[in-house]
């Protein structure tokens, strides 16, 4: 018998920095009226468990780590979707001081899919799409081949890491996004000498 673990997609899904538009989607779109279960797709909360990551929103400082926490306890093969706009780039708060970027900053993503908020029509379309995606990572790996040939991460340039300060170096491997934008200050670093700010000056004189 032919098995495909695509027939019966078990997804989890993680909220990053977001509106929570697209987060309400993706739960409409698990729930009846959408019913992304008549595919055989299983909403589970165990990363051990999926075999296809849903994640909505942008990166930052803080969820980076967990978004990537939640991926490497995933057992390939596996697949990744950014749901909505800000989890493909950053989105509108893409330029925001504290946004690294899109999902693709912390984990190689397969399927990109846009919209704002994301429409449960196009999570579903996504998922189907990464089923597809999750056959050829399951041939390549059933062959003795490496998965990550495979899909989104066969491209990946490896995201950001993130300093021991817990911020993102500025330049370091960003797209652009999460650097300090133009006329902001970067994050101060250790070592640099305490910013003046106009109470400290009026209390010196
Ligand atoms: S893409 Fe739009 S709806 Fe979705 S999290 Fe971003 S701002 Fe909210």
């Amino acid at each position: 018998m032919d098995h495909k673990m695509s027939r019966s997609p078990w997804v989890i899904h993680y909220d990053g920095s977001s509106c929570n538009g697209c987060d309400i989607e993706v739960l409409a779109s698990l729930t009846p009226l959408f019913d992304a279960e008549r595919f055989g797709v299983v909403n589970t909360g165990n990363p051990k468990h999926a075999d296809i990551f849903l994640v909505t929103g942008s990166v930052n400082a803080q969820n980076l780590p967990v978004v990537r926490q939640i991926y490497n306890q995933m057992l390939e093969p596996k697949c990744v979707v950014a749901c909505g706009i800000c989890a493909c780039s950053g989105g509108v708060f893409r330029d925001a001081y504290n946004v690294i970027g899109g999902v693709d900053r912390a984990i190689p993503v397969d399927v990109y899919a846009p919209g704002c908020a994301i429409r449960p029509e196009t999570v579903i379309d996504a998922i189907v799409e990464a089923c597809g995606i999750l056959d050829q990572k399951e041939t390549v790996l059933r062959a003795g081949g490496d998965p990550l040939t495979v899909g989104g991460a066969a491209t990946w340039d490896g995201g950001v890491e993130l300093g021991e300060d817990g911020f993102v170096a500025a330049g370091a491997g960003t797209d652009g996004a999460g650097d300090a934008p133009a006329g902001k200050p970067a994050a101060p670093a250790a070592g640099d000498a305490p910013v003046e700010t106009p109470a400290a000056a009026k209390e010196a004189e």
